[in-house]
């Protein structure tokens, strides 16, 4: 007889993505637990304000939306534990998780562990991070009112959180590889226009130096190879994301980089063992999309479940 797992599915990560699952989940009365290591919210938490999120016309703060997402999420029930997930691995038909707390068996598994921001590994970064170095202006940036930061990047975050960065600071400089921006255009617009924002193109950062805090980016024209030191208060790196896939160990199929794929139900090469949200590969990261890849992963989860208890 088949031995029956703690819970019939475990959500891994607590950011939009693993939210709405748990809200699918539990309407679909699933024996059902989140696990997610810091505080729910992933990268919507720390974003200062969403207005690309429907139903918000006004637009709503991201933590103000996580909020949200976790109320709903209660009211139907769902249970959210503070435990890490280190690996997962499949035994006799179940899914076991370990976590940093105790050992889990599942019937079906779904991945929402989002991204964590990438290390540019330029001199000074790992030294200096903290002590000037930031990856988050919502969390940092009141830290630098009326000084001079560099925001690293040319996405939607290192525009945005330029822009956020406006709120506080006398001047960004937005230091970008290429002579165009991959941000949304409405953000570009809104850069362009801003006095607090100079775009230094066709730049890359080489070295982040001071004594005890940063004082200085060294950064160097790609196409005339010109070197040049900003005075700086502060270093916002916003040089794009890596999933937080590890723990997943070889179990899944996934890019060069640790992306998950997943097929149209968000099923990844394992079966009962689905991806949604940032941590899949795929071609737009947005909140909107992370919740609506969720739903379509507890359809999946759900059929799988179903048939898991009857075979
Ligand atoms: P991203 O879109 O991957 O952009 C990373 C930026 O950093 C790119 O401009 C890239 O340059 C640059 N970069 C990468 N490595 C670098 C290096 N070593 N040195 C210098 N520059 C480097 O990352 P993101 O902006 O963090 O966004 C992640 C995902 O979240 C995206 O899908 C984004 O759309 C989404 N997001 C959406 C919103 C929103 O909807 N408002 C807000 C935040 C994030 P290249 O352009 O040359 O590649």
């Amino acid at each position: 007889m088949k031995i029956k797992p703690d819970y019939d599915l475990v959500i891994i990560g607590g950011g939009p993505a693993g939210l709405t699952a748990g809200i699918y989940a539990m309407r679909a009365k699933l024996n059902c637990i989140l696990i997610e290591k810091k505080i729910p919210g992933g990268l919507a938490l720390i974003t200062d304000w969403v207005e690309n999120y429907p139903g918000f016309p006004e637009g709503i703060s991201g933590a103000d939306l996580t909020d949200k997402f976790i109320e709903q999420a209660k009211r139907f029930g769902l249970k959210i534990e503070n435990e890490a997930a280190e690996a997962i691995w499949l035994d006799d038909g179940l899914k076991k998780i370990k976590t940093d707390q105790r050992l889990i068996t599942a019937a079906s598994v779904i991945i929402t562990a989002g991204t964590s921001p990438k290390k540019l590994g330029i001199e000074g970064e790992t030294l200096f991070y903290g002590k000037g170095v930031s990856t988050c202006a919502t969390c940092d940036g009141f830290f630098y009112r009326d000084k001079i930061v560099a925001a690293i990047g040319g996405g939607d975050s290192a525009v945005q959180e330029s822009l956020f960065l406006t709120k506080f600071v006398k001047k960004v400089w937005l230091i970008h590889r290429r002579d165009s921006l991959r941000a949304a255009k409405i953000l570009q617009e809104r850069a362009f226009k801003n006095d607090k924002i100079e775009i230094l193109w066709d730049c890359i950062p080489k070295k982040i130096s001071g004594r005890n805090a940063v004082e200085e980016l060294t950064i160097q024209n790609v196409k005339t190879e010109e070197i040049k030191d900003l005075s700086i208060d502060g270093c916002f790196i916003f040089a794009g994301t890596n999933p937080n896939t590890g723990f997943l160990g070889d179990l899944v199929k996934t890019d060069e980089n640790g992306f998950v794929y997943t097929d149209n139900n968000m099923g990844t090469s394992v079966k009962g063992l689905f991806c949604a949200g940032d941590a899949r590969k795929t071609p737009l990261r947005q909140i909107v999309t992370a919740t609506g890849d969720a739903a379509i992963a507890v359809a999946g989860a759900e059929k799988y479940i179903e048939n898991f208890y009857e075979k």
